[in-house]
């Protein structure tokens, strides 16, 4: 198993290649998304150059919240070109090609091939480019990881513990495919109520660090449960583009990527 320290070399190393790292987590909802839009716009204001694959295919919300839902990529040398957005951030979603409110129903194979398109596409001088997983463990993850080998992948979960337990399986999943695990993050740590201030814990506290302890795996940092984070998701605006409390988790994880 490669460390951190192996993928943070390969990322301030002149690159030649352009490198991928996937986000991933055990199950839906614990907050990749939010978390992959946040470090990509996070990474853009550090001055790096950072494309964004939405490779859930079957729950796009990459368009909106990096607010460009709506566009549509063009074409260019029979390749997708991906569509900029405000934070620096270029972005390829099965949301920029499918109607507003169409479910896709794809089998595999046929999802596995939109995935290569909008990895296989015009990222012009992008160094590294987040891909935001399917959610889970199935067989199309494990194609898409062993087709395109990323460099490194981060997995997100909440602290409670059957998130944890799903988190674990996305660690094996990873291994399996035998791409280094950059390390964990805790999303939804602790919520302070908005208006006494109280912090209480409705998910656990701590748990993703001490399962990352277990599978010997860097902890890379807790993002607190926080409304803001909730409302700028989504109206198109991630925490990290800004300059309030909610960014600086992001900040702080992304400085981690790139030391
Ligand atoms: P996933 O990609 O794992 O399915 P999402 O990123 O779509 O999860 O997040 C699920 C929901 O939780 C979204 O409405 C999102 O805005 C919200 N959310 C995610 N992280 C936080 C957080 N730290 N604080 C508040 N809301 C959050």
């Amino acid at each position: 198993q490669d460390t951190v320290d192996d993928v943070r070399i390969a990322m301030t190393a002149e690159r030649k290649t352009r490198q991928l790292i996937a986000i991933g987590s055990g199950k839906g909802g614990v907050g990749k998304s939010t978390l992959t839009a946040n470090l990509a716009v996070a990474l853009a204001r550090k001055g790096r150059k950072v494309g964004l694959v939405d490779a859930d295919i079957y729950g796009p919300s990459q368009p909106t919240l990096l607010g460009n839902y709506g566009q549509r990529p063009e074409v260019s040398e029979d390749k997708l070109v991906p569509v900029a957005s405000k934070f620096g951030v270029p972005v390829l979603s099965m949301g920029h090609l499918i109607d507003a409110g169409r479910a896709i129903a794809w089998r595999g194979p046929m999802a596995g091939k939109a995935l290569t398109q909008l990895i296989d596409a015009q990222w012009g001088d992008a160094e590294v480019i987040l891909v935001d997983l399917p959610p889970g463990t199935g067989d199309v993850q494990l194609t898409m990881l062993q087709k395109f080998k990323p460099a490194g992948a981060i997995i997100v979960s909440t602290p409670q513990d059957l998130a944890l337990i799903d988190a674990a399986r996305a660690g094996q999943l990873f291994d399996e495919a035998e791409v280094p695990v950059i390390g964990l993050v805790e999303n939804m740590a602790g919520y302070a109520c908005p208006h006494c201030g109280e912090l209480s814990d409705p998910f656990g506290k701590g748990g993703v660090e001490t399962a990352a302890g277990r599978l010997e795996l860097p902890f890379l940092g807790r993002i607190p449960l926080h409304m803001d984070i909730r409302q700028s998701s989504d109206a198109g605006t991630p925490p990290a583009a800004g300059d309030s409390a909610q960014a600086a988790p992001f900040l702080a994880i992304a400085e981690q990527l790139d030391a």
